[in-house]
């Protein structure tokens, strides 16, 4: 079995792929000052099974474009899409976030939670910049460390999964740096991990594990998934999602 089917059984009857909330999503809607007046062009980039696209698409008034590369996730968005009476607002495009099908100056917003680390912070904010248009609004969650000292063995680690990870302020300086004026940051609340991500998540390791014959694949990526659940845990205090809401300009 491939790993790449584990991680999609494991994943696509998730409410979310990653940390976050409707709160989460909302409240960075409102600090981008975006709402439901003024048409927009919209892209959510690794957009998973569409926690933050069926948001964007009920309070905004929006053509969004939901782009990941799991084409089994953006069925599910799609069926969710329909559902909740929103299938006009979204449509959904299998592609990587490496080479996305937008024009120069094309989109007022680019979203993105809990997924540009797969390209790496700067490279992601660098390089879809040129598909916003000029005061086109950019939001994106990034792992992010809470406090400049932290414990030895927590930053080894993260340090080995991803270098990038740092303080808010080096992010908002990055995105300084490659033409975005910072308008906002939020760090997720706990909950958007406990409630919203690993407790649904532990709920289907039981389906999961039965679903692959309690294979030895499966039992090691529900055991990594743990650790990383005991490690948060641990480290709460030192580590969470940031959500950074920029400009470009
Ligand atoms: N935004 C969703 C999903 C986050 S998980 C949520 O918050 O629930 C990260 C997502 O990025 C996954 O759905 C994964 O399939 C997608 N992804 C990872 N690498 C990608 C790439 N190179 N191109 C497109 N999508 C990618």
């Amino acid at each position: 079995m491939d790993e790449m089917q584990l991680i999609i059984d494991l994943h696509k009857d998730g409410y979310r792929q990653g940390p976050g909330s409707d709160a989460a999503t909302a409240m960075a809607i409102d600090m981008a000052g975006l709402d439901s007046s003024t048409p927009l062009k919209v892209a959510d980039i690794g957009c998973g099974t569409g926690a933050s696209t069926l948001v964007l698409a009920r309070k905004l008034n929006a053509e969004i474009v939901a782009i990941d590369f799991i084409g089994d996730f953006l069925d599910i968005l799609e069926q969710r899409s329909i559902e909740q009476k929103v299938g006009h607002a979204i449509s959904c495009q299998a592609c990587s976030m490496e080479d996305l099908p937008f024009p120069e100056n094309d989109l007022d917003l680019i979203w993105s939670e809990g997924a540009i680390y797969n390209i790496g912070f700067e490279r992601g904010i660098t390089e879809w910049r040129r598909y916003l248009k000029t005061g086109g609004i950019l939001v994106a969650s990034e792992i992010t460390w809470l406090t400049a000292d932290r414990p030895k063995e927590l930053e080894d680690h993260w340090n080995k999964e991803y270098p990038e990870i740092d303080l808010a302020s080096a992010k908002i300086a990055i995105l300084e740096k490659q033409g975005y004026t910072p308008l906002g940051y939020f760090v997720l609340p706990e909950n958007c991990w406990s409630d919203e991500y690993y407790q649904p998540m532990k709920a289907r390791f039981a389906p999961f594990l039965k679903q692959h014959g309690n294979s030895t694949q499966a039992r090691a990526m529900v055991e990594a998934e743990l650790q990383e659940m005991e490690m948060y845990e641990q480290n709460k205090a030192h580590i969470s999602y940031g959500v950074y809401i920029a400009q470009k300009c």
